[in-house]
């Protein structure tokens, strides 16, 4: 395994958009959720921003400010998985950043809240191959769920 930083840029969704951070980067901090891809890694948070709304403009143009500034990969925030409903342009995005940028891009940041993954469990929001996909760095254990919640 590599042992450069990892330097990370973060979108959250809009409807969060007076969201402090503070669930992203406790699990930054503490290597959770998405973020234990980088257990024993150095790492440094280089941008966060929103997507600016529906349909999501920033992805456009934020990508290459975090670049500039040495990001190394792309974090979706949670919020953008657990939403009523869940932003319908993830994998647009994802594929967009990708091929734009270069850049790598993972789906979540911190752990499903619990009481998000009771809610969309009981809607069936996630059954379905991509979405279990796309929840997958993010979907912990239960007891993990409810730290975040
Ligand atoms: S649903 Fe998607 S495009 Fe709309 S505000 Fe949220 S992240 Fe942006």
């Amino acid at each position: 395994m590599s042992n450069e930083i990892v330097r990370i840029g973060i979108f959250i969704c809009n409807r969060y958009h007076t969201c402090a951070g503070g669930k992203c980067l406790r699990s930054l901090r503490n290597r959770e959720g998405a973020f234990s891809l980088y257990k024993g890694r150095e790492v440094e948070l280089v941008g966060y921003t929103t997507c600016d709304g529906c349909p999501g403009g920033n992805i456009e143009y934020a990508p290459a400010e975090m670049k500039k500034n040495g990001a190394t990969v792309i974090h979706f925030a949670t919020g953008m998985l657990v939403g009523y409903p869940p932003c319908p342009r993830i994998d647009y995005f994802r594929r967009y950043i990708d091929s734009a940028f270069g850049l790598p891009v993972v789906v979540g940041t911190h752990p499903i809240p619990e009481k998000y993954w009771t809610i969309h469990s009981a809607l069936k929001t996630w059954d379905s191959p991509m979405w279990q996909e796309l929840i997958s760095h993010v979907s912990c254990d239960p007891e993990t769920r409810l730290a975040y919640n």
